[in-house]
């Protein structure tokens, strides 16, 4: 008989589990609490383990026709000079719209034959099994996956979470139209414990994530405070002039640690999981992949509960090392004490140029995938 899964959450961890499932040949289901899932307006940064499983979906032409193929990526500090340069021109990085993403995965679970129940709210699970929903019903299936966010209620019912931590920082995400002289560049700025990450999205927009300590409220404030931010950065003025202030949303940055992923029946996955700040651009990626890798276990192992432990056994350990490295550059970044700016430039200068760590670095930033071939550091002349 075909095995039935049953998906709270339709973000981009639940729709991507629910294709790679239903390509496996299951029976899925997916509960999403809100009317109309989507996503907020702001850019996505995917990479090899993203395209990875985009391409067997089918998605990977359309979304990289529609986003930015992205050459190079760049820090650049408050003197203005290029601290990290390197050329991504030979491996798939692509900048795109989240609801382009979102949609693109959504439509392919539909038409995999993927029923979207929406307006179902879960409250809960049991590791036999259940998703139990506010209405007081529940669904019972082989599998039941908690996609459902940073504050996961299959999570929490199952008791899963050692931390669910805020940390000190949050990113302020917005879109402004694209600029005619914009290279085919991602570059994050610096100012001492500000950051300011930009880079083309689509033909008509660029994406701008705008990073500040959560204590400063000139930082964190929505709409974007222009003076302070030009102030800061006075060379992205412009940019943020051009900030559309009701498509600007803010989120403190999470970091959630479990004991495990799995019990019984019952896996949770994404930011339900492993939230973590997005300096490395892989929340979604390692999701993504994940969702792919869960979906071989299920066709391959005899039961639900063995195909979950070899799940999290293979695809634990890499995604641990992308939320610890991306955790502590946030860390870093947001405690980086302004007086030794230039010392930081130095060190992350170095951590980029060296054979072992740099490269150890752009493994993970690429959500633990090999690049396709091996290339040198420095990025085309702009
Ligand atoms: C500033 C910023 C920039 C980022 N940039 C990148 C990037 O460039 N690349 C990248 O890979 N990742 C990035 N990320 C991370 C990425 O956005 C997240 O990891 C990813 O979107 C998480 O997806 P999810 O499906 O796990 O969770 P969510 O997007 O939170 O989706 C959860 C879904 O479940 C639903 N839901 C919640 N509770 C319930 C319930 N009780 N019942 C039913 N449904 C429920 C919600 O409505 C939602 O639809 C970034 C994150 C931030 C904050």
């Amino acid at each position: 008989m075909t095995k039935r899964v049953a998906i709270a959450g339709a973000g981009i961890a639940g729709l991507a589990a629910a294709a790679a499932l239903k390509s496996f040949g299951f029976e899925v289901d997916v509960y999403e609490q809100s009317k109309e899932p989507r996503e907020i307006g702001a850019g996505i940064y995917l990479k090899e383990n993203s395209f990875a499983v985009l391409d067997s979906l089918g998605l990977t032409e359309g979304l990289s026709k529609r986003g930015v193929r992205i050459q190079a990526a760049r820090i650049v500090d408050e003197d203005q000079r290029v601290v990290v340069n390197r050329d991504v021109s030979q491996e798939r990085l692509v900048v795109t719209l989240r609801s382009d993403l979102h949609n693109s995965l959504r439509d392919r679970a539909l038409e995999l034959g993927v029923r979207l129940h929406t307006d179902r709210k879960v409250v809960g699970a049991a590791s036999e099994g259940t998703l139990y929903f506010s209405d007081g019903t529940q669904e019972d299936a082989d599998l039941v996956i908690g996609a459902d966010g940073l504050h996961s209620r299959v999570r929490d019912s199952l008791d899963l979470a050692r931390y669910k931590i805020g940390l000190g920082d949050g990113a302020t995400r917005v879109l402004v139209p694209r600029f005619d002289n914009e290279g085919l560049f991602s570059t994050e700025h610096w100012s001492g414990q500000l950051r300011v990450g930009i880079a083309p999205c689509s033909d008509e927009y660029t994406y701008m994530f705008i990073i500040g300590p959560e204590r400063e409220r000139r930082a964190t404030r929505v709409p974007l405070d222009t003076a302070y931010w030009s102030r800061h950065f006075p060379h992205l003025a412009e940019y943020f002039e051009a900030v559309t202030p009701e498509l600007s949303v803010h989120h403190r940055h999470h970091f959630v640690h479990c004991d495990t992923w799995v019990k019984g029946n019952v896996a949770i996955i994404g930011d339900a999981a492993h939230a973590q700040p997005p300096n490395l651009g892989q929340g979604a990626g390692v999701a993504i992949a994940a969702a792919w890798e869960l979906a071989e276990c299920m066709a391959s192992a005899p039961d639900t509960p063995t195909a979950l432990e070899d799940w999290e056994t293979s695809s634990r350990p890499r995604i641990n090392m992308v939320q610890r490295l991306t955790t502590a550059y946030d860390i870093l970044n947001y405690k980086w004490p302004r007086s030794m700016a230039p010392l930081r430039s130095k060190l992350f200068s170095a951590v980029s140029k060296s054979p072992s760590l740099g490269s150890r670095w752009e493994f993970y930033w690429r959500g633990g995938t090999v690049a396709p071939r091996q290339l040198g550091n420095t990025a085309p002349e702009q």
